[in-house]
Order: structure tokens, then sequence, then C-alpha cells
């Protein structure tokens, strides 16, 4: 469940992985973005982080977490450039 929530038109969020096109045989590929709705499958996507188990949790390194798969650009990230990595 998505719930919607306001925040200030200058949020930040952090995402990983880079920027990816997703391959037809990929499991997120026919899945819809959270932000906007349509399909996956339509343009690059990224990973934004949601959160992590409290027993996941570590003051410094790396911690197992939590992300949704979003459309690169509904997470304001730029879309144009060879910066795109290719998912099957
Ligand atoms: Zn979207």
């Amino acid at each position: 469940m998505i719930i919607p929530i306001r925040v200030p038109a200058t949020a930040q969020l952090h995402t990983e992985g880079g920027i990816r096109q997703l391959g037809p045989g990929h499991p997120l590929f026919s899945a819809l973005c959270p932000a906007c709705g349509s399909h996956l499958e339509d343009q690059p996507i990224t990973l934004v982080y949601i959160g992590s188990h409290p027993e996941d949790r570590k003051e410094s390194g790396w911690m197992t977490a939590a992300a949704v798969a979003v459309h690169a650009a509904c997470a304001g990230l730029s879309t144009t450039g060879e910066h795109i990595q290719v998912t099957p």
C-alpha cells in the first residue's frame, strides 16, 4: 500500500543502484511505479530506500534495507545519457 503524504517541495530522497532499464524477463517489468501508477517497463527505473528492520541497523558500514522501484524520472533523476544500465 502506498500512502500519499505531503512533503516540502524541496524534499530529498535517497536512491541506490543507479538507473536501469528493465528487460522483459525481469520480475518488476510489468509492475506499476508507485509514484505515477504507470508500468515500470515504460522508462528507466531506480530503487528508492524506504527503511530497514531495526535488527539490521548498524552505527556504520553497510546494512540490509528495503527499497521500492520507481521510474528514475519520478525520483527526480535525469534519464538522458549513457549511464543507464540494462537489467535483463
Ligand atoms: Zn513513475
